[in-house]
């Protein structure tokens, strides 16, 4: 048997990759299409031997910024933004159980009879029972984001790569969206990433990995098998460490 790249790895999947790209949003813009297309993408690396945390936010169903200034408060809006974050965890979670493998949502905000609350040894221990650990509610604190909270927890918990989920290829030097002429960068350090503001992530998430030796991968979880290629060590995307 081959032996494993990373032994446990954090994917972050934000909110929009679990929105619906196409037709008409179903209740909170959530798409069961792609929640099961992204159980299988978790179940082949599972199958791996692979121990996965994974990390959703929120952005899909409600983000916190879009009260500031509009007459309510920032940090009542980051509340409903995490609660967003639970909504999307529990239905990520169900669409891995259907799948065949066993999921467990902790949240950094209690939420009795609905989930389990995140505590660290916990997560540890189910991962190593090779459950895939689905965290909610980002850090549990506002003006922080979800990319923070992967990365956070995955200095907790140990993971050896951070792998950010995007709709586009990787970092570029542009938005590849408005610039057909934009550049994907292969590799980059932490320090380029902050330096020059390339805002596919943000900078205090950067950091933390930076300050914790974790790698980020950051790749198109929309190519089937791309999640599989990156925890086997294959070059997509880009790397930043
Ligand atoms: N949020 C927060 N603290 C956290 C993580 C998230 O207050 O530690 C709130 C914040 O309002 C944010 C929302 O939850 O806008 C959704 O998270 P995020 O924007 O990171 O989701 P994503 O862009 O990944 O879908």
């Amino acid at each position: 048997m081959k032996s494993l790249v990373y032994h446990r790895v954090l994917l972050k999947l934000s909110g929009e990759s679990l929105a619906t790209t196409s037709g008409t949003p179903s209740a909170c813009n959530i798409d069961v299409g792609m929640l099961r297309f992204l159980a299988q993408e978790i179940k082949q690396v599972h199958a791996l031997g692979v121990e996965i945390a994974v990390v959703v936010g929120g952005g899909n169903i409600f983000r916190g910024e879009t009260m500031a200034g509009n007459g309510a408060d920032r940090i009542t809006g980051d509340s409903i933004g995490m609660l967003a974050t639970v909504i999307n965890a529990l239905a990520m979670q169900d669409f891995i159980k259907d799948s065949g493998i066993d999921a467990r949502v902790m949240s950094a905000i209690s939420i009795g009879g609905v989930c389990e609350d995140y505590i660290r040894a916990k997560a540890v221990k189910a991962l190593s029972e090779k459950c895939i650990v689905v965290l909610a509610a980002g850090t549990g604190s506002p003006l922080f984001t979800t990319d923070t909270a992967a990365s956070l927890r995955a200095s907790e918990v140990g993971a050896a790569l951070v792998l950010k989920a995007t709709r586009v290829n990787g970092v570029y030097d542009k938005d590849p969206a408005r610039h057909s002429d934009a550049k994907l960068y292969q590799q980059l350090s932490y320090d380029r990433m902050i330096i020059d503001r390339l805002g596919i992530m943000d900078s205090t998430a950067v950091v933390m990995c930076r300050d914790n030796g974790i790698p980020i991968r950051v790749f198109n979880i929309f190519s089937s098998g791309a999640f599989k290629a990156a925890v086997a060590g294959e070059s997509i995307g880009t790397l930043i460490s």
